[in-house]
């Protein structure tokens, strides 16, 4: 009888991990970023590492950078095909600060980080991500050296203005970047699902993503194009 409990419990534990594990991959099916290419109509790069997008703005001889991918490997391997030099680049901006946007930032030696001032909690162990997980920067990132964004704050480099944009839900201090208010990079600000915006599966505060949501439905019709990291372009 004791043998059957046993059983029974370690029945129903095996069966909630496969739930939970379930949940945490299956929206990893849904996503789907734009192949590593420039990007038809722009003079934006696009790679493609894992289930997202980081991106290349040119600038003059050198470059920005949204967002910094997952695999740091295979960044650098299509960095080479596409003949980009991550010397070159200027200025990496990060919509925020989940593993796969910024696990990649090592290869960009020469960049300066910028991310907006609400995402510091992410990275400085004063607000967890999820449970007991906390974001972080990859090692050898200085974080003293990370340039954090007021909201709406305009940064001119490389001849572009990158304007930082709130829009908080994802996680605290998530933010999309207007880029000469012609592109708009948008993180994991939302889900895009047939062209409808959405709540992004992985988010820590609903109820904050869906004011935000209601606020990039106003802002996406000022651009030309929006790029997503997991979506492709809306
Ligand atoms: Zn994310």
């Amino acid at each position: 009888m004791s043998h059957l409990i046993v059983m029974y419990i370690l029945s129903a534990i095996i069966i909630v991990i496969a739930v939970i594990a379930l949940a945490a991959v299956l929206p990893m099916c849904f996503m789907h970023p734009l192949p590593s290419s420039k990007v038809e109509g722009t003079d934006i790069t696009a790679i493609k590492n894992r289930s997202n997008n980081l991106f290349f703005i040119p600038a003059g001889e050198n470059w920005l950078v949204v967002d910094a991918g997952s695999d740091s490997r295979a960044v650098q391997s299509e960095m080479e095909r596409l003949l980009i030099d991550a010397g070159k680049v200027l200025g990496v901006f990060l919509t925020h600060t989940d593993y796969d946007h910024v696990a990649s930032l090592p290869l960009f030696s020469n960049a300066t980080i910028y991310m907006s001032e609400q995402e510091k909690q992410m990275i400085d162990g004063s607000t967890y991500r999820q449970f007991i997980k906390k974001n972080k920067l990859p090692m050898v990132c200085d974080t003293d050296k990370v340039v954090y964004l007021p909201d709406n704050e305009v940064v001119e480099l490389g001849g572009h203005r990158m304007r930082n944009i709130w829009v908080p839900g994802h996680t605290k201090g998530s933010a999309m970047y207007a880029v000469d208010e012609k592109y708009l990079f948008t993180g994991d600000a939302f889900k895009a699902d047939k062209g409808r915006i959405t709540v992004h599966p992985y988010t820590m505060d609903r109820r904050q993503a869906c004011e935000s949501i209601s606020k990039i439905e106003k802002e996406c019709s000022r651009y030309e194009k929006v790029f997503t990291a997991h979506y492709g372009i809306l």
